[in-house]
């Protein structure tokens, strides 16, 4: 075998599409090992169409599974590519080892449900007492060192090693670094180059990198004029003022992880400088969850405000299925709560049919959303005009005010070109993003760098890099 074919590497996109969807990508180094990136479940697609294309791996095919941060468009289908694959071994951050457990728990609740109510036959994908099993596998790994395929720290003369990078986007998302016999490729996983209000932005590896593997989500999205973190803030202060003093409360539809962290310490410190009053915030029992591991980890991850304990020092309350039977909105009372997409019959959802009926209140939205999702259908809806949120209640005048404020946890499609400006790799691989932000990368690079080679992986083809 000649030394090209030892070093030949190949890399299949098992996305079903090229768009933010149930996130996965295989890595083979032939005989030094087959990697796979992430096994997620896409955040609107269902039943196995809500998958990755596992069906293309071999059984037992893969040694080595790393998974770039907790989400579960990056997590979901991890119990699943595990089942097929009983010999390889996962690795993670710490944080991510924390995170994912009782995210995909929850995982199993909403198939049940979902189940029930739509009656897809195949669900739940897993079980709980499967999940038990698996999670005895998973590894929890430091971050910016060198780690063998085989689990141990700081190898030496193995052709294949890899290590974590933080990735500024959640709390514990990283990317990674494999390095095969001469030649390093890095995946960037979902990415933050600036801080938020806890998590810090990335700390990514900039020299020395051959083959970029790069999300592209907000490709399509210019970076507003004048920018700052500050000064939205301020305007979502404005905002939730204007609506407490017309004697409305807020509406802030969430992912319970992630956002919910973010937005309960940052309302915290407008309440603590007197910008807010200091009335309970609303969250969500999963939201909860998340918070305890966040402040579980404080002291051990890279984070502003690591004394804060969200759970301890921030007045909140806990807001559950049993407590929105008989739910209205109080003046002046904020509810951080989940579905951040607005996903039928969570409470975000439900909720909103309150909201929606009364001029005085407001549904700030505060990340990404799906367009095709019921928040981003909301959305795109103009006053006055009518929604359909969900089939039950059927379409429904918009009275409330409705905005958006981009409290986003990925990077500016301009910082992200910098830092590929910078890395300069021979070939960049676009993923995680809608056609237009993959264009949009694309064009820039080939006007900007023209010597490199620029790659949009088609679902299910294996590329040779
Ligand atoms: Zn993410
Ligand atoms: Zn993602």
């Amino acid at each position: 075998m000649s030394f090209y074919r030892i070093c030949a590497m190949t890399l299949t996109n098992l996305t079903r599409a090229n768009e933010i969807g149930a996130n996965s990508y295989l890595l083979d180094f032939g005989p030094d090992g087959r990697v796979v990136l992430d096994a997620g479940m896409h955040p609107r697609a269902e039943g196995i169409g809500g998958l990755p294309q596992l069906e293309k791996l071999k059984f037992d095919s893969v040694q080595t599974i790393l998974v770039s941060h907790a989400h579960h468009d990056h997590t979901g289908a991890l119990p699943l590519l595990m089942r097929d694959h009983p010999g390889a071994r996962v690795f993670m951050s710490e944080p991510t080892y924390f995170l994912s457990e009782p995210l995909l728990h929850n995982s199993v609740q909403v198939m049940l449900k979902q189940k029930a109510e739509k009656g897809i036959a195949e669900y739940p994908l897993f079980t709980h007492r499967e999940l038990d099993q698996v999670v005895k596998v998973w590894q929890a790994c430091g971050l910016e060192r060198s780690w063998s395929p085989n689990g141990y720290p700081d190898p030496e003369n193995e052709p294949l090693t890899f290590s974590f990078h933080d990735a500024g986007h959640i709390l514990g998302s990283t990317g990674t670094v494999l390095r095969h016999r001469g030649r390093t490729i890095f995946y960037t996983g979902d990415v933050n180059f600036t801080d938020q209000t806890l998590v810090r932005g990335a700390e990514f590896p900039r020299e020395g990198i051959d083959v970029l593997i790069t999300e592209t989500t907000r490709g399509s999205q210019p970076r507003p004029e004048n920018f700052s973190r500050d000064g939205l803030v301020e305007q979502l202060a404005e905002a939730l003022e204007q609506t407490f003093a017309k004697g409305g409360a807020a509406l802030m539809p969430v992912f319970a992880m992630g956002k919910t962290q973010e937005l309960l310490a940052q309302l915290h410190f407008l309440q603590k400088s007197r910008r807010l009053p200091e009335t309970p915030i609303y969250i969500g029992g999963l939201g909860r969850s998340f918070c305890e591991i966040y402040d579980r980890l404080a002291a051990r991850t890279r984070r502003n405000h690591s004394k804060l304990r969200l759970l301890d020092d921030i007045e909140y309350q806990v807001m559950d299925g049993r407590r929105a039977r008989d739910f209205s909105p109080k003046r002046g009372h904020i509810y951080l709560i989940s579905s951040g997409m607005m996903t039928e019959n969570t409470l975000s959802n439900v909720f909103a049919q309150e909201f929606l009926a009364h001029e005085r209140h407001a549904i700030f939205f505060v990340g990404y959303c799906d367009p095709a999702s019921p928040a981003g259908r909301l959305r795109a809806t103009k006053p006055g005009d009518s929604v359909t949120l969900n089939a039950t209640y059927g379409p429904q005048p918009v009275r409330c005010r409705v905005e958006h404020f981009d409290f986003t946890a990925h990077a500016q499609r301009e910082d992200l070109l910098r830092y590929i400006l910078e890395v300069k790799p021979r070939v960049c691989v676009l993923v995680h993003g809608d056609p237009p932000a993959l264009a949009w990368f694309q064009q820039e690079l080939a006007a900007q760098a023209p010597g490199m080679k620029v790659v949009i992986p088609a679902s299910g083809v294996e590329i040779e890099l």
